[in-house]
């Protein structure tokens, strides 16, 4: 990738580049809907990314170019300016710009940019992450600035929130950040704080993207937010993560059906995810698909973020062989499952699990097998 990355480069704009950087995307392993709830969420950033080079141009100039969009944007130096249709892509690496003040550091002049990538765009594996990511380090490069990991992480995050907005959580960024080969990324959303946790050896990650969406989902989603807020308010915390199990149905009487629902999936989620580093540390694969599996369960009944696609999906994965648990990653609502196998899972038990979802609903869906890989890096 890093040698199509150059001769693109010098085929777009005449010379070679001066920095090149990567940023994968990511996985939601286990923690669903936790992030602002204040709790703890495992990610693995995936061995797909999305790689970015750059070359100051000494010109008024910034030259964005991506074979997403296939076409080269020119915008004047000075303030970001979000674009719409076709070039709306730049307001990926516009909002990392922006974000750079932000955090008292410089934004680069004139510059030519390219971007190039082996991850799935709206996949749900947060390629918008990734390309924040690897265009916050290549910025980095050009200025001669240096930033930590944290505060790169909350560079990306910035620029999706306040020039995209998109009001994403801490995991996209903090995964794609803290990434490291065979581990996963330990996120406490509180501080945040972020760990790596070694993954076993053998395992692999299998998604298999449905593409469905629910029309609703951004208002769906907003929904879960504002029960969660309210439900911590009328338990008394100022986050559900304060909560525990005892003081849910201490509480219970006051809340709703729903609410109480809605708050046991999250309350119980973030406890699944404690279980879940233990488990591991155990190197106990079987408990972790367990842990796995009832985090969908929970979706399903609890929380109501599942699909009928999705849980198709799960029903047919966790009756698999090979098969450790499985679960929709990301908001729910349509997207992705993912499954954790052994390495007896192979391309073959992929397309008869494809094929048994064509079966009922007409479409297969992309199925897609990755291994936890390093985070974002210059090159
Ligand atoms: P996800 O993060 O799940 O992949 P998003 O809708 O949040 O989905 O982000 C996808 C958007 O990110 C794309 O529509 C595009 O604007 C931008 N993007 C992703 N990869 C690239 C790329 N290689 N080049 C240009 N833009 C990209
Ligand atoms: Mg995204």
């Amino acid at each position: 990738m890093k040698d199509q990355l150059i001769a693109s480069f010098t085929a777009v704009y005449g010379r070679a580049p001066e920095i090149i950087t990567r940023a994968p995307g990511r996985i939601e392993f286990i923690g669903n809907h936790t992030d602002y709830n204040g709790g703890t969420v495992l990610g693995a950033a995936v061995d797909r990314g999305v790689w970015v080079a750059v070359a100051a141009n000494a010109e008024p100039r910034r030259r964005f170019h991506s074979a997403y969009s296939g076409e080269t944007v020119e915008l004047p130096v000075g303030e970001p300016k979000a674009q719409e249709g076709k070039a709306s892509w730049t307001n990926y690496p516009q909002g990392v710009l922006a974000a750079l003040p932000a955090f008292g550091l410089k934004a680069p002049q004139g510059f030519d940019y390219l971007a190039m990538s082996d991850l799935p765009a709206g996949a749900g594996l947060s390629s918008s992450a990734a390309i924040e990511l690897a265009s916050a380090l290549a910025f980095l490069g050009l200025t001669g600035e240096t930033a930590d990991r944290e505060t790169v992480v909350k560079i990306g995050k910035h620029a999706e929130n306040h020039f995209v907005g998109v009001p994403c959580g801490i995991l996209d960024q903090g995964v794609s950040g803290f990434g490291r080969a065979d581990h996963l990324v330990f996120i406490d959303c509180r501080g945040p704080r972020f760990e790596t946790v070694p993954m076993p050896t053998g395992t692999h990650f299998w998604i298999f993207n449905t593409h469905t969406k629910h029309a609703l989902v951004d208002g769906m989603y907003a929904a879960r937010n504002k029960a969660c807020v309210d439900a911590a308010k009328t338990l008394g915390v100022s986050l559900l993560v304060e909560a525990d199990a005892d003081a849910l149905e201490a509480g219970r009487a006051k809340l709703s059906d729903e609410s109480y629902r809605r708050a046991k999936h999250v309350i119980e989620e973030i406890a699944r995810v404690e279980s879940t580093v233990e488990a591991l540390a155990a190197g106990d694969l079987k408990a972790v698909g367990s842990l796995l599996t009832a985090s969908h369960r929970s979706s399903q009944y609890l929380f109501e973020n599942s699909t009928e696609e999705l849980d198709l999906l799960v029903d047919t994965l966790t009756a698999t062989p090979g098969v450790y648990g499985a679960r929709l990653t990301g908001g729910g609502f349509g997207g992705a499952v993912m499954a954790l196998t052994d390495g007896g899972f192979n391309d073959e038990t992929a397309a008869k699990v494809a094929a048994a979802y064509r079966a009922k609903y007409g479409a297969s869906p992309d199925v897609l097998h990755m291994r936890a890989g390093d985070g974002a890096a210059v090159l």
